[in-house]
């Protein structure tokens, strides 16, 4: 029915079936308004001109008025309604069939002029804002309407509009009109039948506005859905003391608390309660004190001045109330509704399942099973799996972000609220007690350092930058590639928003909105209740796939645990040579000249490499700890600043131009695609082989101690089954040789990342090879859209907002073609090897639709960030649900 009649067209029907208070009327369907935009106006208007006539006769006959009439007109209101919520697409027209002879007869047969010419002055206002175009292009100009009220106002020495008398709003209605006749050259139109059909096509024109387009385009729907057009019969809440008009939820929409609460307002029409220029007032007792207290308002003021609905009407509150329980009961969900009470009669005008928090999102579903309103996997349905990350961490108090300044926007990289003091150089991230780290980008040199910040603000990268992806592994708030920043880090002060802030200064994030603002913010720790693990628990109830951590530490590991992790997906052996000691051990290694001195080298990192094994095989126990051998080129490891380099040829003992020279010879145009992967485990076997023996030592170690690791070692980048091939040869030599010395032996799996295109194309051949695959689709949708994931900033922004991508491709899995290969793959794999292993450890592995995908293809596990592992879990019972029907 949405389809066909729109959301609130279709509800409004509904509505009317189970017999709540509807004022009469029709909805055109949204084919007509297809129709419109390819047919034209004509043929749309003479397709339905005789339907549209025999509709208004019906509402006629219900309302005992009629259209266009002198002394007794039928008036109506003009709705448009896609078959989702379109925010701003299009205003609505009330009290159409007004002119000035109808005006005449409204206020003899209410004998309430005001009433009517209060109901006149909006119809000419908003018919010519939202049909004659009255409304100004630019932002930045008054209404020409607003700017007569205010004159008005001004010649009369009053401040509220319900001061205006009758006359002065007559005087309002002829200087509109003035208005129109001026700006459009033609004068308002009084025939009430021109007035409708101007005010339908207006509707289906606001559908091609490109406001509208542009909105489409971001959330994927398609343009010949169309909208449809509601013509209602007015009820007026304008009409004095008893008559009022409201918006209500049936539950809390911020805390999800079962309790029907809103705001109304006596003497009002349409949108009055949300616009601002009136204070209103609470429907419910409770609600009205809750307010009082919030608002600073006494309780002799707040009853005198604010009462609420259930005070002032409570009978009409209590007929209020059957109705929302009516509502909720039959949609089974949180409604948002809009209410009119004429004269003491009341009018339901809308109703449509309320938007919410993800708190709120919890709790209604929570309780609405326990109340049996739905069942379990409609619980599960109900999660929106991406909003659950508003629960993982820390937010900005609401109200103190009111009072703040916002100074820029970037990427929102990694969700939560951070506040702190600027600092520009990781190694000085320690310097303040709190400390946001700001930076062009960071390297993994600022791993430590971001790790101490509070937050982390780069001028550039994009959600998948170097910032982004370790920030969001470590549940650190972070803002990438926020492009208006200016850092000078010689002066070490940026600018942002025109204004200069040196370290020191206190700057705070939103990394879920990606906003930078001024000063100190103060935040808050979201409640990870019961309702919250309830829902863990129905998600592992109906889930398939397990959801597994990407996790370089072993408290990393402790976390994504206690979010549910069943395993490691992708452990990354590099992070650990950076601490201290090691970065030395490493250098040394790569300085060295022959094969002896990266012996010696790697010696040293033996240990440190085993012991960071052994801590994160046991945080894991039980489950599979993928570690991935050394993936990134080795520049990374080594200074590219000539004061750091120097201090490294000291440490080292050799000269700077030694270390210059080395530092040269591992520049590389393309590093991304260069001396890397398996590239570097096939130039330097010992390499492999120190990573193969300290993860072996370790789960030997641990087995000692009576501890079930599971090591699976994951060799990165093949793109050739002999690259594997060969990298297996001395994974599995140095194990026996491990074995042999320790008298004893464990299972362990060796598997690789599916990252090349080449790969996926010949996966049958690598599988041969395989106990695993483990997709790394963020190298796999690099290389097969050929997008350098560092430098895609420049120009992705301006394929989204043109459309020619709908979403980045780094972020939500590119299901149509990097998906291709990963269901090749797969296949291919299967074919070969039925019990092979198969997950996928890129960052799409945490967003839900890339995880419906995958849970779709059949893959045995998701890995994604401690963080996101509950959104992962939900999104995988989520997809089950789906696909097991
Ligand atoms: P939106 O899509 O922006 O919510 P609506 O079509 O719901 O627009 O209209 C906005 C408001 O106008 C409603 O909330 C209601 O207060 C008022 N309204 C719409 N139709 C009528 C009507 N027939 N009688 C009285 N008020 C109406
Ligand atoms: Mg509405
Ligand atoms: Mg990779």
């Amino acid at each position: 029915m949405k389809n066909l009649l729109g959301g609130k067209g279709a509800n409004l029907a509904e509505m009317n079936l189970i017999g709540v208070p509807v004022p009469p009327g029709f909805t055109i369907t949204t084919e007509v308004c297809t129709v419109y935009n390819q047919k034209g106006k004509d043929a749309a208007v003479s397709l339905i001109k005789s339907e549209v006539e025999k509709a208004v006769l019906y509402i006629e006959n219900l309302t005992n008025t009629k259209f266009g009439d002198k002394d007794n007109p039928c008036l109506v209101s003009v709705r448009s309604g896609a078959r989702v919520s379109m925010p701003g697409m299009m205003d609505t027209v009330l009290n159409l069939g007004l002119n000035d002879l109808a005006v005449q007869g409204i206020a003899k047969k209410s004998g309430n002029p005001r009433f009517a010419w209060d109901s006149y002055r909006r119809f000419v206002q908003m018919y010519g804002d939202v049909v004659l175009g009255m409304k100004p292009d630019n932002k930045e100009d008054i209404d020409p309407f607003e700017e007569i009220i205010e004159h008005l106002k001004e010649e009369k020495g009053i401040t509220l509009d319900t001061d205006f008398t009758p006359e002065d709003l007559k005087i309002l209605v002829v200087r509109f009109k003035e208005a129109v006749l001026r700006k459009t050259g033609h004068s308002f139109p009084d025939n009430p039948w021109e007035q409708l059909w101007g005010a339908v096509c207006a509707v289906f024109d606001s559908w091609m506005t490109p406001r509208a387009i542009y909105y489409r385009k971001l959330n994927g729907y398609p343009e010949d859905w169309g909208t449809a057009v509601s013509v209602q019969s007015m009820v007026f809440g304008n009409m004095g003391l008893t008559s009022a008009t409201g918006v209500a939820f049936t539950r809390n929409a911020g805390t999800g608390e079962d309790i029907f609460n809103g705001e109304y307002l006596i003497n009002a029409q349409g949108e009055d309660v949300v616009a601002g220029t009136r204070t209103p007032q609470e429907i419910s007792i409770i609600g009205s004190k809750r307010w009082a207290i919030l608002a600073g308002v006494t309780e002799e003021e707040r009853a005198k001045n604010y009462p609420s609905l259930e005070e002032t009407m409570p009978s009409l509150f209590h007929e209020l109330n059957k109705v929302q329980e009516k509502l909720e009961n039959h949609y089974k969900d949180m409604q948002d509704i809009e209410f009119t009470i004429q004269e003491g009669k009341l009018w339901m005008l809308q109703t449509r399942s309320g938007k919410r928090t993800g708190e709120a999102m919890v709790k209604i579903a929570v309780d609405m099973l326990a109340q049996g309103m739905i069942d379990e996997k409609t619980v599960m349905q109900r999660i929106d799996a991406n909003k659950l990350d508003e629960l993982l961490h820390p937010i900005f108090d609401t109200d103190a972000l009111k009072s703040t300044t916002l100074l820029a926007k970037g990427l929102p990289a990694s969700p939560g609220a951070a506040t702190g003091q600027i600092i520009f150089f990781a190694d000085e991230a320690a310097k303040f007690e709190k400390s946001i780290l700001v930076r062009i980008e960071t390297s993994p040199e600022d791993l430590e350092g971001m790790n101490v910040a509070q937050g982390i603000l780069t001028a550039r990268g994009g959600m998948t930058s170097h910032a982004a992806v370790v920030a969001r592994g470590m549940g650190k708030c972070c803002v990438s590639g926020a492009g208006s920043i200016k850092i000078d880090y010689k002066a070490r002060e940026m600018n942002m928003a025109g204004k200069t802030f040196k370290e020191g200064d206190w700057i705070s994030l939103n990394g879920s909105t990606g906003e930078v603002y001024e000063g100190k913010v103060q935040t808050m720790n979201p409640g990870v209740g019961g309702d919250f693990g309830k829902i863990m628990g129905l998600a592992d109830k109906y889930t398939r796939m397990t959801v597994r951590t990407n996790a370089d530490t072993p408290n990393d590991a402790r976390i994504a645990r206690e979010f549910g992790a069943q395993g490691i997906g992708l452990c990354r052996t590099e992070h650990m040579f950076f601490e201290g000691e090691r970065i030395k051990a490493m250098r040394e290694m790569i300085l060295a000249s022959d094969t002896a001195g990266r012996e010696k080298a790697l010696a040293k990192l033996l240990p440190y490499q085993r012991s960071d094994f052994e801590g994160i095989l046991e945080a894991m126990e039980g489950f599979g700890v993928t570690v991935r051998l050394l993936d990134p080129p080795l520049h990374e490891f080594v200074p590219h600043e000539e004061a750091n380099q120097k201090q490294m040829a000291k440490e080292l003992g050799i000269s700077a131009e030694e270390v210059k020279s080395k530092v040269d010879s591992l520049h590389e145009f393309n590093p991304m695609l260069g001396h890397r992967g398996c590239r570097l485990g096939i130039t330097y076997p010992e390499i492999t082989a120190m990573q193969a023996r300290a993860i072996i030592e370790a789960a030997l170690n641990l087995k000692a101690r009576g501890i079930d690791a599971r090591p699976e070692i994951m060799v990165p980048l093949v793109g050739t089954v002999a690259e594997l091939k060969n990298q297996a040869d001395i994974i599995r030599a140095t194990a026996e040789k491990v074995f042999a010395e320790k008298g004893d032996r464990i299972d362990y799996l060796l598997g690789t990342m599916i990252e090349i295109p080449r790969a996926a194309l010949t996966a049958d051949h690598i599988a041969a090879e395989a106990d695993f695959f483990s997709f790394g689709t963020n190298d796999l949708t690099q290389m097969t859209l050929g997008y350098s994931r560092d430098d895609a900033g420049k120009f992705l922004p301006d394929y989204l907002s043109r459309g020619i991508l709908k979403q980045d491709p780094f972020q939500v899995l590119d299901q149509s073609g990097v998906g291709q290969l990963v269901e090749m793959a797969f296949t291919k794999g299967r074919s070969v090897k039925p019990g092979l292993k198969v997950g996928i450890c890129g960052e799409h592995g945490g967003e839900p639709s890339s995880v419906e995908f995958c849970d779709k293809v059949g893959l045995n596990y998701v890995s994604c960030s401690p963080f996101r592992v509950p959104i992962a879990r939900v999104a995988a019972a989520q997809a089950n649900i789906k696909h097991a029907k």
